[in-house]
């Protein structure tokens, strides 16, 4: 992927024509909504994206993407700052009207844009809003709350009491089973 700054408009129905891939970088304070929903980032912390523009065998224009950045959350558990991988993938069909929108098969999410001028940077913090996690935690053995929450939950140190109790209500049936 390159360093360079991911363009904030392009002509999306001319570089789906012409399969077109876009790289580039998009700094995370640029995205006001994103970045106003996340703790903060390191300062030259940017999104990594790759958009791909093209059109399928039934002439449909899409853009395939994929992002990846790194930002700081709160953790929902011990409230002190937690470092988070954020990715995403996607592929988004281009539409410029709703009922275009309407007639995407089910499985495409529509990229609502005018003919000639598509706002990748709102695509991008979109997709990223969209795979922020609403409950970030830590990794259970780097919480500093985990000795606090061990106390409660004696029972839960181990993994393999948990797997014991998963499997206990399929015992107690096949038990039942036996009896009649
Ligand atoms: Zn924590």
């Amino acid at each position: 992927m390159s360093n360079t700054e991911l363009p904030k408009t392009v002509d999306p129905y001319r570089l789906a024509a012409q399969s077109v891939i876009v790289d580039g970088e998009l700094p995370v304070h640029k995205m006001r909504r994103f970045y106003e929903s996340i703790l903060g980032a390191a300062e030259q912390e940017s999104c990594q994206v790759r958009l791909s523009f093209y059109m399928d065998d039934m002439r449909r224009r899409l853009v395939s993407g994929e992002l990846k950045t790194s930002v700081t959350l709160q953790c929902q558990r011990c409230l002190t700052p937690m470092t988070a991988e954020l990715a995403s993938s996607f592929t988004l069909g281009l539409v410029t009207t709703d009922e275009q929108a309407q007639n995407l098969p089910r499985e495409l999410e529509p990229f609502l844009t005018d003919e000639f001028s598509a706002d990748l940077w709102t695509l991008v913090e979109d997709e990223l809003l969209l795979v922020l996690p609403p409950f970030p935690l830590h990794d259970r053995s780097e919480c500093p709350a985990r000795e606090q929450l061990e106390a409660f939950e004696p029972g839960e140190t181990e993994p393999e009491p948990e797997e014991q109790q998963r499997e206990n209500p399929f015992s107690v049936l096949a038990n039942l089973k036996k009896k009649h």
